[in-house]
């Protein structure tokens, strides 16, 4: 049956399309010399490796700027309200891994490999020791060392600085990875994501399952790119949640399931 496709899902793929059309433009007119406002400048995560610099020498690391530090502030705000939504609604990395997952999943393609939860829970662990990687030496140097290992950087800045052969290397192995495990650099690997995850576990918007509009038939977990089980509970506390509503997309009951702005009561 053909999948349908509601009029937020539309409203997503605009705004990721039009992110990663508008990162691309800027990456290409600075490698060209039209424009000296590089990829970096929108990067809210530049504003986290920067963060420290600011406060201690009230100066900034390398590229970054006030733009990175407003823009990531600004993010947490956010994430508060509507979650992860910058990573299924802004994020290119996260768009590219997304697209990449529904190839994959297209009819007659082998499925990509949904992790044992437990394994699951374990290996999103692996983006602290990146995250403490990152900020540890952008600390201490001041430059933005993880340009040449960063997806997003190697996607969007046409061969930028500090981008080498390995980078794209580095970059065919993560898209790749994502084709067998769905959304894997952003559960795994990505240092923003689990920057954004205890003010995202807060978020005030929220899917909540009606049970007695409920069937109980698990599409809904079945189609959560990021392995939550949406129909385990009655609202969606996982802080791991982008707001990327495939899980309503997906779901058969009418009512069932909806996205609601909550108070502070759970
Ligand atoms: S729970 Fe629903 S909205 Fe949240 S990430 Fe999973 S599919 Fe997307
Ligand atoms: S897809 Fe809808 S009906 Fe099925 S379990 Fe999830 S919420 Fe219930």
């Amino acid at each position: 049956m053909a999948r349908r496709i509601s009029a937020l899902q539309w409203v997503r793929l605009t705004s990721q399309v039009a992110v990663a059309a508008i990162a691309l433009t800027a990456g290409v007119r600075l490698a060209r010399g039209w424009s000296l406002a590089g990829v970096e400048k929108y990067c809210p995560f530049g504003g986290l490796e920067t963060i420290w610099s600011f406060v201690t020498r009230r100066s900034f690391s390398c590229a970054a700027g006030e733009l990175n530090l407003a823009l990531f502030l600004a993010l947490l705000g956010l994430t508060l309200i509507a979650r992860k939504a910058f990573c299924s609604w802004v994020c290119p990395v996260g768009s590219v891994n997304e697209w990449i997952f529904r190839l994959a999943r297209r009819p007659g393609a082998r499925l990509p490999l949904e992790p044992p939860p437990r394994v699951d829970r374990a290996l999103r662990w692996l983006r602290l020791p990146v995250l403490a990687v990152i900020l540890f030496f952008t600390w201490r140097t001041g430059e933005l060392v993880f340009r040449g290992y960063d997806p997003y950087y190697i996607l969007t800045s046409a061969h930028g600085h500090e981008v080498k052969l390995w980078s794209y290397a580095i970059l065919a192995a993560v898209l790749a990875l994502g084709v067998v495990v769905p959304m894997a650099w952003c559960r795994y690997l990505c240092p923003l994501g689990i920057t954004l995850w205890p003010f995202s576990a807060l978020g005030r918007l929220r899917l909540r399952r009606t049970q007695s509009r409920c069937t109980a038939c698990a599409a809904c977990s079945r189609a959560c790119p990021h392995g939550i089980d949406v129909a385990g509970g009655t609202a969606v506390r996982s802080g791991e949640c982008t707001l990327c509503l495939e899980c309503t997309d997906a779901c058969p009951a009418a009512g069932a399931l909806e996205l609601r702005l909550e108070g502070r009561k759970p």
